[in-house]
Protein backbone atom coordinates (compact mmCIF):
# COMPACT_ATOMS: atom_id res chain seq x y z
CA UNK A 1 0.00 0.00 0.00
CA UNK A 2 1.06 3.38 -0.95
CA UNK A 3 0.08 7.07 0.11
CA UNK A 4 -0.86 8.89 -2.96
CA UNK A 5 -0.75 12.14 -0.94
CA UNK A 6 1.49 14.46 -2.70
CA UNK A 7 0.71 17.72 0.01
CA UNK A 8 -1.17 19.46 2.48
CA UNK A 9 -2.76 22.93 1.09
CA UNK A 10 -4.25 25.86 3.48
CA UNK A 11 -7.44 26.15 2.40
CA UNK A 12 -7.02 29.93 3.18
CA UNK A 13 -3.76 30.93 1.39
CA UNK A 14 -2.41 27.82 -0.90
CA UNK A 15 0.29 27.49 1.55
CA UNK A 16 1.62 24.00 0.83
CA UNK A 17 3.24 21.31 3.69
CA UNK A 18 4.93 18.08 3.23
CA UNK A 19 3.14 14.87 3.92
CA UNK A 20 3.79 12.38 6.09
CA UNK A 21 4.85 15.03 9.01
CA UNK A 22 2.17 16.26 11.51
CA UNK A 23 0.77 19.08 10.24
CA UNK A 24 -2.62 20.54 11.54
CA UNK A 25 -3.46 23.98 10.83
CA UNK A 26 -2.31 27.31 8.77
CA UNK A 27 -3.59 30.42 10.16
CA UNK A 28 -5.67 28.53 12.37
CA UNK A 29 -7.71 27.64 9.40
CA UNK A 30 -7.88 24.08 7.82
CA UNK A 31 -5.39 22.30 5.54
CA UNK A 32 -6.82 20.26 2.43
CA UNK A 33 -5.30 16.76 1.56
CA UNK A 34 -4.13 16.98 -1.82
CA UNK A 35 -3.67 13.75 -4.10
CA UNK A 36 -1.67 12.55 -6.84
CA UNK A 37 -4.74 11.80 -9.12
CA UNK A 38 -2.82 11.16 -12.66
CA UNK A 39 -0.99 8.36 -10.84
CA UNK A 40 -4.64 7.08 -9.11
CA UNK A 41 -6.40 7.13 -12.13
CA UNK A 42 -3.30 4.70 -13.40
CA UNK A 43 -3.62 2.07 -10.81
CA UNK A 44 -7.84 2.83 -9.60
CA UNK A 45 -10.52 1.19 -11.82
CA UNK A 46 -14.21 1.35 -11.36
CA UNK A 47 -13.78 -2.12 -12.43
CA UNK A 48 -11.53 -3.29 -9.48
CA UNK A 49 -13.22 -1.02 -7.30
CA UNK A 50 -15.87 -3.54 -7.70
CA UNK A 51 -14.43 -6.85 -6.11
CA UNK A 52 -13.25 -4.66 -2.92
CA UNK A 53 -15.09 -5.33 0.34
CA UNK A 54 -18.03 -3.03 1.30
CA UNK A 55 -16.18 -0.34 3.50
CA UNK A 56 -14.81 2.56 2.86
CA UNK A 57 -11.07 1.85 2.66
CA UNK A 58 -12.19 0.51 -0.84
CA UNK A 59 -11.19 3.75 -1.72
CA UNK A 60 -7.84 3.41 -0.44
CA UNK A 61 -6.22 4.96 -2.64
CA UNK A 62 -7.73 8.62 -2.01
CA UNK A 63 -7.77 8.19 1.67
CA UNK A 64 -4.38 9.53 3.41
CA UNK A 65 -2.65 6.59 5.25
CA UNK A 66 0.28 4.96 3.51
CA UNK A 67 0.61 1.73 5.40
CA UNK A 68 -1.94 -0.96 5.78
CA UNK A 69 -1.10 -1.46 9.51
CA UNK A 70 -1.90 1.91 10.47
CA UNK A 71 -5.60 1.51 9.38
CA UNK A 72 -7.85 1.57 12.04
CA UNK A 73 -11.70 0.44 11.18
CA UNK A 74 -14.60 -0.88 13.02
CA UNK A 75 -16.02 -1.69 9.06
CA UNK A 76 -17.24 1.63 8.30
CA UNK A 77 -18.70 2.71 5.22
CA UNK A 78 -20.72 1.18 2.13
CA UNK A 79 -24.05 2.64 4.11
CA UNK A 80 -27.02 1.97 1.90
CA UNK A 81 -28.64 4.39 -0.20
CA UNK A 82 -32.64 3.91 0.09
CA UNK A 83 -35.32 5.08 -1.88
CA UNK A 84 -37.93 6.40 0.27
CA UNK A 85 -40.93 6.85 -1.85
CA UNK A 86 -43.90 7.01 0.73
CA UNK A 87 -41.71 10.04 2.87
CA UNK A 88 -41.27 11.08 -1.07
CA UNK A 89 -44.60 11.05 -1.56
CA UNK A 90 -45.67 13.26 1.78
CA UNK A 91 -42.93 15.94 1.08
CA UNK A 92 -43.37 16.42 -2.84
CA UNK A 93 -41.24 14.74 -4.42
CA UNK A 94 -41.20 11.86 -6.34
CA UNK A 95 -37.23 10.85 -6.87
CA UNK A 96 -36.12 10.93 -2.82
CA UNK A 97 -33.57 9.01 -1.67
CA UNK A 98 -31.60 8.48 2.00
CA UNK A 99 -28.19 7.84 2.43
CA UNK A 100 -28.28 5.72 5.76
CA UNK A 101 -25.12 6.63 8.00
CA UNK A 102 -27.15 5.79 10.72
CA UNK A 103 -26.06 1.97 10.16
CA UNK A 104 -22.56 3.08 11.06
CA UNK A 105 -20.52 2.33 14.34
CA UNK A 106 -20.93 4.43 16.90
CA UNK A 107 -24.52 5.11 14.66
CA UNK A 108 -23.19 8.49 13.10
CA UNK A 109 -21.51 9.20 10.47
CA UNK A 110 -18.45 10.84 12.81
CA UNK A 111 -16.97 7.43 12.79
CA UNK A 112 -15.96 7.86 8.73
CA UNK A 113 -14.17 10.78 9.79
CA UNK A 114 -11.94 9.53 13.33
CA UNK A 115 -11.58 6.18 11.22
CA UNK A 116 -9.01 8.23 9.25
CA UNK A 117 -8.19 11.04 11.84
CA UNK A 118 -7.44 8.28 14.29
CA UNK A 119 -5.23 6.39 11.53
CA UNK A 120 -3.18 9.00 11.04
CA UNK A 121 -2.78 10.02 14.37
CA UNK A 122 -1.39 5.91 14.35
CA UNK A 123 0.92 6.51 11.16
CA UNK A 124 2.27 9.54 12.61
CA UNK A 125 3.05 8.02 16.37
CA UNK A 126 0.73 10.35 17.95
CA UNK A 127 -0.10 8.75 21.89
CA UNK A 128 -3.00 10.71 23.37
CA UNK A 129 -5.71 12.38 21.70
CA UNK A 130 -8.67 15.66 22.63
CA UNK A 131 -11.40 16.46 21.57
CA UNK A 132 -14.34 19.00 21.76
CA UNK A 133 -17.56 17.74 20.73
CA UNK A 134 -21.43 18.82 20.61
CA UNK A 135 -21.58 14.28 21.47
CA UNK A 136 -21.18 12.05 18.45
CA UNK A 137 -17.94 12.67 17.36
CA UNK A 138 -16.71 12.48 20.43
CA UNK A 139 -18.09 8.80 20.70
CA UNK A 140 -16.80 8.46 17.84
CA UNK A 141 -13.25 9.36 18.66
CA UNK A 142 -13.55 7.46 22.01
CA UNK A 143 -14.11 4.06 20.26
CA UNK A 144 -11.36 4.38 17.58
CA UNK A 145 -9.01 5.52 20.47
CA UNK A 146 -9.82 2.81 22.13
CA UNK A 147 -9.42 0.54 19.28
CA UNK A 148 -6.07 2.09 18.22
CA UNK A 149 -4.63 1.72 21.87
CA UNK A 150 -4.42 5.54 21.90
CA UNK A 151 -4.94 7.69 24.88
CA UNK A 152 -8.43 9.77 24.31
CA UNK A 153 -9.61 12.91 26.19
CA UNK A 154 -13.23 14.38 25.57
CA UNK A 155 -14.54 17.76 26.75
CA UNK A 156 -18.37 18.03 25.92
CA UNK A 157 -20.93 20.56 27.12
CA UNK A 158 -22.45 19.95 29.80
CA UNK A 159 -25.95 19.38 28.97
CA UNK A 160 -24.52 16.84 25.82
CA UNK A 161 -27.19 13.90 25.63
CA UNK A 162 -25.96 11.51 28.18
CA UNK A 163 -25.58 8.71 26.24
CA UNK A 164 -22.96 10.78 24.29
CA UNK A 165 -21.06 10.92 27.89
CA UNK A 166 -21.78 7.51 28.43
CA UNK A 167 -20.18 6.05 25.18
CA UNK A 168 -17.09 7.93 25.70
CA UNK A 169 -16.65 7.03 29.37
CA UNK A 170 -17.41 3.42 28.75
CA UNK A 171 -15.05 3.48 25.66
CA UNK A 172 -12.48 4.74 28.30
CA UNK A 173 -11.43 7.91 27.80
CA UNK A 174 -11.48 10.27 30.14
CA UNK A 175 -14.90 12.90 29.95
CA UNK A 176 -14.93 15.93 31.18
CA UNK A 177 -18.13 17.97 31.21
CA UNK A 178 -18.01 22.06 30.14
CA UNK A 179 -20.36 24.86 31.33
CA UNK A 180 -20.33 26.49 27.82
CA UNK A 181 -20.31 25.26 24.25
CA UNK A 182 -18.57 23.38 21.26
CA UNK A 183 -16.30 26.10 21.09
CA UNK A 184 -15.87 27.09 24.77
CA UNK A 185 -14.58 22.94 24.78
CA UNK A 186 -12.26 24.05 21.95
CA UNK A 187 -10.79 26.43 23.61
CA UNK A 188 -9.97 23.97 26.66
CA UNK A 189 -8.41 21.65 24.10
CA UNK A 190 -6.50 24.18 22.89
CA UNK A 191 -5.37 25.26 26.08
CA UNK A 192 -3.98 22.16 27.20
CA UNK A 193 -2.09 21.41 24.24
CA UNK A 194 1.26 21.92 25.18
CA UNK A 195 1.21 20.88 28.46
CA UNK A 196 -0.88 17.80 27.60
CA UNK A 197 0.93 16.86 24.41
CA UNK A 198 -1.94 15.47 22.78
CA UNK A 199 -3.47 16.00 18.99
CA UNK A 200 -6.28 17.83 18.59
CA UNK A 201 -9.25 15.78 16.84
CA UNK A 202 -11.41 18.78 16.57
CA UNK A 203 -13.16 19.33 13.37
CA UNK A 204 -11.29 20.51 10.85
CA UNK A 205 -8.51 21.22 13.16
CA UNK A 206 -6.70 18.32 11.46
CA UNK A 207 -6.80 17.50 8.06
CA UNK A 208 -8.00 14.00 7.73
CA UNK A 209 -11.30 14.02 9.48
CA UNK A 210 -12.29 15.61 6.36
CA UNK A 211 -11.10 13.18 4.18
CA UNK A 212 -13.16 10.47 6.27
CA UNK A 213 -16.53 12.38 5.58
CA UNK A 214 -15.86 12.64 1.65
CA UNK A 215 -16.06 8.85 1.49
CA UNK A 216 -19.66 9.81 1.93
CA UNK A 217 -19.72 11.58 -1.36
CA UNK A 218 -17.27 8.57 -3.14
CA UNK A 219 -20.22 6.30 -1.77
CA UNK A 220 -23.17 8.21 -3.03
CA UNK A 221 -21.20 7.91 -6.52
CA UNK A 222 -20.45 4.80 -6.73
CA UNK A 223 -23.70 3.63 -5.89
CA UNK A 224 -25.41 5.91 -8.53
CA UNK A 225 -23.94 4.30 -11.00
CA UNK A 226 -21.24 7.47 -11.11
CA UNK A 227 -24.15 9.68 -11.65
CA UNK A 228 -24.82 12.32 -9.44
CA UNK A 229 -28.09 13.75 -8.02
CA UNK A 230 -29.33 16.85 -8.70
CA UNK A 231 -29.96 18.09 -5.28
CA UNK A 232 -27.98 16.91 -1.65
CA UNK A 233 -29.66 17.95 1.65
CA UNK A 234 -26.85 18.20 4.32
CA UNK A 235 -27.43 18.48 7.93
CA UNK A 236 -24.68 20.96 8.96
CA UNK A 237 -23.12 21.80 12.04
CA UNK A 238 -19.02 21.89 11.46
CA UNK A 239 -19.79 21.43 7.31
CA UNK A 240 -17.27 18.71 7.75
CA UNK A 241 -19.43 16.43 5.25
CA UNK A 242 -20.69 18.52 2.86
CA UNK A 243 -17.06 20.01 2.24
CA UNK A 244 -15.55 16.54 2.52
CA UNK A 245 -18.46 15.52 -0.26
CA UNK A 246 -17.61 18.77 -2.70
CA UNK A 247 -14.38 17.57 -2.59
CA UNK A 248 -14.85 14.12 -3.74
CA UNK A 249 -17.17 15.00 -6.45
CA UNK A 250 -14.36 17.25 -7.77
CA UNK A 251 -11.40 14.15 -7.45
CA UNK A 252 -13.98 12.37 -8.79
CA UNK A 253 -14.48 14.54 -11.95
CA UNK A 254 -10.85 14.97 -12.44
CA UNK A 255 -10.53 11.49 -12.52
CA UNK A 256 -12.70 11.11 -15.43
CA UNK A 257 -15.00 8.85 -13.52
CA UNK A 258 -18.35 11.02 -12.78
CA UNK A 259 -20.66 10.14 -15.93
CA UNK A 260 -23.05 12.98 -15.29
CA UNK A 261 -22.04 16.81 -16.77
CA UNK A 262 -23.85 18.42 -14.13
CA UNK A 263 -22.71 18.61 -10.50
CA UNK A 264 -25.50 18.17 -7.73
CA UNK A 265 -27.06 21.68 -5.80
CA UNK A 266 -25.53 21.25 -1.96
CA UNK A 267 -28.28 22.44 0.73
CA UNK A 268 -26.82 23.17 3.68
CA UNK A 269 -29.74 22.63 6.87
CA UNK A 270 -29.41 24.16 9.72
CA UNK A 271 -32.18 24.46 13.07
CA UNK A 272 -33.35 28.26 13.69
CA UNK A 273 -32.03 27.41 16.88
CA UNK A 274 -28.55 27.84 15.82
CA UNK A 275 -28.15 28.91 12.03
CA UNK A 276 -25.03 31.11 11.43
CA UNK A 277 -23.89 29.36 8.16
CA UNK A 278 -27.53 30.53 6.94
CA UNK A 279 -27.26 33.88 8.07
CA UNK A 280 -23.76 34.42 6.51
CA UNK A 281 -25.50 32.55 3.01
CA UNK A 282 -28.16 35.30 3.11
CA UNK A 283 -26.15 37.92 3.83
CA UNK A 284 -23.46 37.42 1.14
CA UNK A 285 -20.69 36.79 3.52
CA UNK A 286 -17.88 34.19 3.45
CA UNK A 287 -17.43 34.06 6.86
CA UNK A 288 -19.86 33.74 9.27
CA UNK A 289 -20.37 35.38 12.67
CA UNK A 290 -20.69 33.27 15.92
CA UNK A 291 -24.32 32.58 16.59
CA UNK A 292 -25.33 33.64 20.09
CA UNK A 293 -27.50 31.73 22.63
CA UNK A 294 -27.33 28.77 20.41
CA UNK A 295 -29.93 25.81 21.35
CA UNK A 296 -31.25 22.86 19.53
CA UNK A 297 -32.15 19.74 20.29
CA UNK A 298 -30.06 18.59 16.95
CA UNK A 299 -26.98 18.64 19.33
CA UNK A 300 -24.63 18.12 16.27
CA UNK A 301 -26.04 21.45 14.69
CA UNK A 302 -25.21 23.09 18.02
CA UNK A 303 -21.92 24.54 16.37
CA UNK A 304 -22.25 28.64 17.08
CA UNK A 305 -18.99 28.92 14.91
CA UNK A 306 -17.46 27.03 12.53
CA UNK A 307 -13.44 27.37 11.52
CA UNK A 308 -14.64 26.02 7.98
CA UNK A 309 -17.12 28.48 7.77
CA UNK A 310 -15.97 29.80 3.97
CA UNK A 311 -15.14 26.28 2.97
CA UNK A 312 -19.10 25.58 3.72
CA UNK A 313 -20.25 28.76 1.94
CA UNK A 314 -17.80 28.18 -0.77
CA UNK A 315 -19.00 24.76 -1.87
CA UNK A 316 -22.92 25.68 -1.64
CA UNK A 317 -22.21 28.78 -4.06
CA UNK A 318 -20.20 26.84 -6.63
CA UNK A 319 -22.44 24.35 -6.61
CA UNK A 320 -25.43 27.01 -7.06
CA UNK A 321 -26.96 25.17 -3.92
CA UNK A 322 -28.52 27.27 -0.84
CA UNK A 323 -28.38 27.07 3.02
CA UNK A 324 -31.97 27.25 4.98
CA UNK A 325 -33.15 27.01 8.19
CA UNK A 326 -36.13 25.23 9.77
CA UNK A 327 -38.06 25.34 12.76
CA UNK A 328 -36.46 24.26 15.77
CA UNK A 329 -40.36 23.27 17.32
CA UNK A 330 -40.75 21.07 14.06
CA UNK A 331 -37.74 18.83 14.48
CA UNK A 332 -39.61 15.67 16.50
CA UNK A 333 -42.32 15.82 13.98
CA UNK A 334 -40.20 15.40 10.94
CA UNK A 335 -37.83 12.45 13.21
CA UNK A 336 -41.83 10.75 13.45
CA UNK A 337 -42.80 11.08 9.88
CA UNK A 338 -39.07 9.49 8.92
CA UNK A 339 -39.82 7.02 10.95
CA UNK A 340 -43.22 6.22 10.61
CA UNK A 341 -43.31 6.36 6.76
CA UNK A 342 -40.15 4.56 6.17
CA UNK A 343 -38.74 2.84 9.06
CA UNK A 344 -35.71 4.85 9.36
CA UNK A 345 -34.17 6.02 12.32
CA UNK A 346 -33.31 9.62 11.77
CA UNK A 347 -32.14 11.74 14.65
CA UNK A 348 -32.76 15.07 15.16
CA UNK A 349 -30.02 16.59 12.45
CA UNK A 350 -31.79 15.22 9.58
CA UNK A 351 -34.91 15.50 10.58
CA UNK A 352 -34.10 19.42 9.53
CA UNK A 353 -33.34 18.24 6.34
CA UNK A 354 -37.06 16.32 5.76
CA UNK A 355 -38.44 19.74 6.67
CA UNK A 356 -35.84 21.58 4.45
CA UNK A 357 -37.19 18.96 1.44
CA UNK A 358 -40.51 19.58 2.18
CA UNK A 359 -40.17 23.76 2.09
CA UNK A 360 -37.66 23.65 -0.91
CA UNK A 361 -40.54 21.45 -3.02
CA UNK A 362 -43.10 23.38 -1.75
CA UNK A 363 -41.12 26.74 -3.24
CA UNK A 364 -40.01 24.71 -6.78
CA UNK A 365 -36.37 25.21 -5.02
CA UNK A 366 -36.59 21.76 -5.51
CA UNK A 367 -38.60 20.26 -8.58
CA UNK A 368 -40.82 17.35 -8.42
CA UNK A 369 -38.92 14.79 -10.08
CA UNK A 370 -35.59 15.90 -9.23
CA UNK A 371 -33.45 13.24 -7.79
CA UNK A 372 -32.56 14.34 -3.97
CA UNK A 373 -30.46 12.61 -1.03
CA UNK A 374 -31.21 13.28 2.05
CA UNK A 375 -28.29 12.17 4.38
CA UNK A 376 -29.58 10.57 7.60
CA UNK A 377 -26.33 11.13 9.70
CA UNK A 378 -27.61 9.88 13.02
CA UNK A 379 -29.36 7.29 14.71
CA UNK A 380 -32.96 8.61 16.63
CA UNK A 381 -32.42 5.66 19.60
CA UNK A 382 -28.76 8.01 20.79
CA UNK A 383 -31.33 10.83 21.31
CA UNK A 384 -33.89 9.17 23.45
CA UNK A 385 -35.39 12.82 24.69
CA UNK A 386 -36.19 13.84 21.27
CA UNK A 387 -37.78 10.60 20.55
CA UNK A 388 -39.52 10.64 23.55
CA UNK A 389 -43.74 10.14 22.81
CA UNK A 390 -47.17 9.20 24.95
CA UNK A 391 -47.50 5.49 23.84
CA UNK A 392 -51.34 3.76 25.21
CA UNK A 393 -51.03 1.75 28.12
CA UNK A 394 -52.58 -2.57 28.31
CA UNK A 395 -52.71 -3.16 31.72
CA UNK A 396 -51.68 -6.35 32.53
CA UNK A 397 -53.66 -7.37 35.63
CA UNK A 398 -57.39 -7.11 34.26
CA UNK A 399 -58.92 -8.43 31.40
CA UNK A 400 -58.06 -6.37 28.51
CA UNK A 401 -60.33 -3.83 27.53
CA UNK A 402 -60.06 -4.26 23.64
CA UNK A 403 -62.57 -1.58 23.27
CA UNK A 404 -59.74 0.75 24.05
CA UNK A 405 -57.20 -0.66 21.83
CA UNK A 406 -57.28 1.95 18.53
CA UNK A 407 -57.12 0.10 15.46
CA UNK A 408 -56.02 1.17 11.86
CA UNK A 409 -54.54 4.28 11.47
C1 LIG B 1 -21.70 16.14 13.65
C2 LIG B 1 -23.04 15.84 13.24
C3 LIG B 1 -23.66 16.60 12.25
C4 LIG B 1 -22.99 17.75 11.57
O1 LIG B 1 -21.97 17.27 10.73
P1 LIG B 1 -20.88 18.23 10.10
O2 LIG B 1 -20.29 17.48 8.97
O3 LIG B 1 -19.89 18.54 11.17
O4 LIG B 1 -21.59 19.46 9.66
C5 LIG B 1 -24.94 16.25 11.86
N1 LIG B 1 -25.57 15.20 12.43
C6 LIG B 1 -25.01 14.44 13.38
C7 LIG B 1 -25.77 13.29 13.95
C8 LIG B 1 -23.73 14.73 13.82
O5 LIG B 1 -23.18 13.97 14.76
Amino acid sequence: MTSYVTHLESAIDGTHYSPGQLHTTHKDRPLWVRYDLDAIAKVLTKDKLRERPPTMWRYRELLPPGQKDSIVTLGEGMTPLIAVPRLGQQLGLSNLWVKDEAQLPTGTFKSRGQAVAISMAKELGIKRVAIPTAGNAGGAMAAYAARAGLEAYVFMPEDTPEINQFECAIAGAKVFLVNGLIDDCGRIVSAGSERMDWLSVATLKEPYRLEGKKSMGLELSEQSSWQLPDVIIYPTGGGTGLIGMWKAFQELRALGWLESESMPRMVAVQSDGCCPIVRAFEKGERFASRFENAATIASGLRVPAAVGDFMILDAIRESNGCAVAVDEKRIREWMRLAASKEGLSVGPEAATCVGAAGMLAESGWIRADDRVVIYNCGASQKYPDAMRTTLPRIDIHKPIDWERVEVGR
